[in-house]
């Protein structure tokens, strides 16, 4: 199975989620893409603006009835990433490796593990927590976002070997940030256009994100 680990807040899903996991689906052949909201990010600062449940919740509603070129694909929401009972920080190489060992537990066949990522947390990754082990584990995503320059990779100092490990989707042009949906909400915008369907309905009746 080809499976991807989808990471993030999510805190709201918005339509920019939506675009790069259909375009890493239909251009790397994945049978399932895993949404896993985080339950803490240890590189953001501030604490999410809706509860974990919430932003499952939200995840689950924004990925029901989506129809995929590729038949054999999946969207599921996920709780790999849940909070941690001791309120420590998730780090994407314990979530990796854990999804490498139930995958390898529940089946004989060999899995490709992938990891979608925008290039903001591309550009952003020899902060992340064993960097280099994070080429072992999966292959990575990487799709375009505006504002984040694909075109130079240098900084991030990647071996042969794990240039390899990196898929470019360079064609996605997404302007939508859960940041700026944030904000919008708070000031009473009706910003359903860019929430996947049910997203904005959830966000009401749950009266999240006002000012
Ligand atoms: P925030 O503004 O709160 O930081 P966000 O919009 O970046 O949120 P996250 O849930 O933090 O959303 O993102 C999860 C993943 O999706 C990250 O890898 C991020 O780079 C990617 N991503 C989010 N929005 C886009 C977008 N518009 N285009 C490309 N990648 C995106």
């Amino acid at each position: 199975m080809r499976i991807a680990l989808f990471g993030g807040s999510f805190d709201p899903p918005h339509r920019g989620h939506l675009a790069i996991a259909r375009a890493a689906a239909d251009h790397l052949q994945l049978d399932r893409v895993l949404f896993a909201p985080t339950g803490k990010q240890p590189l953001k600062t501030a604490a999410p603006g809706a509860e974990f449940a919430d932003r499952l919740a939200m995840v689950k509603i924004a990925i029901e009835n989506i129809a995929f070129t590729n038949a054999a694909t999946r969207f599921v929401a996920s709780t790999i990433d849940a909070p941690h009972p001791d309120g420590s920080a998730n780090y994407t190489v314990d979530t990796l490796s854990r999804l490498g060992n139930e995958l390898a537990a529940d089946d004989a066949e060999a899995n490709d593990i992938f990891c979608i990522v925008g290039a903001d947390a591309f550009l952003d990754l020899r902060r992340w927590r064993q960097s280099e082990l994070l080429f072992e584990l999966a292959d990575w995503i990487v799709v375009s976002r505006p504002g984040f320059s694909l075109s130079d990779l240098t900084p991030l100092a990647l071996s042969p070997l794990q240039h390899r490990h990196v898929h470019l989707l360079e064609g996605i042009a997404e302007n939508v940030s859960a940041t700026n949906l944030r904000a919008a909400l708070r000031s009473g915008l009706n910003v359903d256009d860019y929430l996947p369907t049910g997203v904005g309905d959830y966000i009401r009746q749950h009266n999240l994100y006002s000012a």
